[in-house]
């Protein structure tokens, strides 16, 4: 690799900070997204012009080990041969025509095959769409409107979702954005992952009013953070006491932590489930799907109202049944989960023996890194982790051209293209800093 392939210093090199420039003029902070600002981190992001296997390359020449992987989508790596040819296959027939499509139901097979759960399903575009419409139908199955989630959780930016915990499980929670109306939360609960009491807590001082429990059943949103032992089967026997739905929010973890998603690896099997990023291949594809008695009620068959002009679109649809088809063949899932392994655990070695306090839980093709002796469980621990140490590591990261997500708090994804050199090069940039850059 020649020096200008290498990172930019810091990141964004001139032509980047043109184009974040004039980007900061149309968009709100610069993005379409709001963690892709690097305002956590400090600096500018790269403007990447194009990616290939583990690679993206920015508009200045920079190239960088991806560890983003679209957030989660991209588990095959960039430009994988099969969902190129079979997109582009697709694209020359038709790019979306409003009427069923041909590998509509082909996807949806793989995926009520591969997720225990799951027996029927509605396609969306989106994950914030899949829980929003997962609550509706919630709501409508039980007749009532409470719901229960956990702190570090995140199920999209509905209105429902967008809050934070009042006291405890006691009360109803707060808005956690203008705009969203104090009524439109006061009917969420938000409490501690991992903390069954408080779910208890919850059931007992809302009784009979609770229609759902939201979980992330691994989660990647507050950082890689694990359900304890038992924490998963004490919600499905407190939902089963209560008569609420269990929701698992796979978005993140469905055909990424396990073939068959967090519901498989734990052997847990929720009501609902929700789905995204990894079943669209990188195309815009969420879905909600589980027992067939409660998507019977989702219309036309039901009551349940909800509908999406380029829901299903074929596109998606192929870009989505190739990737699954490529994952689900044999020993392929395993690669990516063995890159993970040898990135995670080169990771602990290489900041440990230079005396940097460090863990990197991991789970399938999905990972994180904390600054810290041993891996959080929950909101709190997660802030109580060296977050200053992040930004640091992740500024020294870029330079040496390893692309992290620009914050503390978001998970890794590794993908089947994360081969030996590419683990090394991360591995070595990340002995390098932990030699001279710690404070
Ligand atoms: C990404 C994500 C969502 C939201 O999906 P979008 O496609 O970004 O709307 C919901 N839940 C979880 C667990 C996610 O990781």
């Amino acid at each position: 690799m020649s020096a200008s392939e290498q990172g930019g210093p810091g990141g964004a090199g001139p032509r980047s900070r043109r184009l974040n420039e004039a980007a900061r003029r149309l968009f709100p902070g610069g993005v379409s997204s709001p963690v892709r600002a690097f305002k956590s981190v400090g600096g500018e992001p790269p403007v990447v012009r194009s990616a290939r296997g583990p690679w993206l390359f920015d508009v200045d020449g920079h190239r960088y080990v991806d560890l983003i992987g679209a957030w989660g989508p991209m588990i095959l790596g960039h430009g994988h041969p099969a969902v190129v040819a079979a997109v582009t296959r697709r694209v020359r027939r038709s790019v979306a025509t409003g009427t069923p499509s041909p590998d509509e139901p082909r996807l949806a097979a793989k995926i009520v095959k591969a997720v225990p759960s799951v027996e029927r399903l509605r396609f969306v575009c989106s994950g914030t769409e899949a829980c929003m419409s997962a609550l509706r139908l919630a709501r409508a199955a039980t007749g009532r409107d409470v719901v229960v989630k956990f702190e570090g959780c995140y199920h999209g930016h509905g209105d429902a979702f967008l809050s934070s915990a009042g006291s405890g499980a006691l009360t109803f929670d707060a808005p956690d954005s203008p705009g969203v109306p104090p009524a439109v939360v006061g009917a969420t609960v938000t409490v501690p992952y991992n903390d069954l009491a408080a779910v208890e807590r919850a059931f007992a001082t809302h009784a009979g009013r609770i229609a759902a429990v939201f979980v992330e059943p691994i989660v990647g949103n507050m950082g890689f953070v694990e359900p304890e032992p038992g924490f998963l089967p004490g919600l499905r026997r407190a939902c089963d006491a209560h008569g609420a739905l269990l929701v698992f929010d796979e978005v993140m973890t469905g055909f990424r932590v396990h073939r068959g998603g967090a519901q498989a690896l734990y052997g847990v099997r929720p009501d609902l489930t929700t789905l995204g990023k990894v079943i669209g291949g990188g195309f815009p594809v969420g879905a909600y799907g589980g027992r067939s008695d409660l998507m019977a009620m989702v219309a036309p068959e039901g009551k349940v109202y909800q509908a999406g002009t380029l829901a299903g679109q074929p596109v998606g649809m192929t870009a989505g049944l190739t990737t699954l088809r490529e994952v689900l063949a044999p020993g392929v899932f395993e690669r990516a989960a063995a890159a993970t392994e040898a990135l995670a655990s080169g990771l602990e070695r290489a900041l440990r023996t230079a005396g940097v306090e460090a863990v990197a839980p991991r789970r399938g093709a999905m990972m994180g890194l904390w600054f810290s002796a041993r891996a959080p469980r929950n909101l709190a621990e997660a802030k109580a982790t060296r977050a200053d140490r992040f930004r640091a590591f992740h500024r020294a990261m870029l330079t040496a051209g390893v692309y992290l997500p620009p914050s503390p708090f978001e998970a890794w994804f590794v993908s089947t293209t994360h081969d030996d050199a590419v683990v090394r090069h991360v591995v070595d940039a990340a002995a390098a800093w932990a030699r001279t850059g710690p404070a």
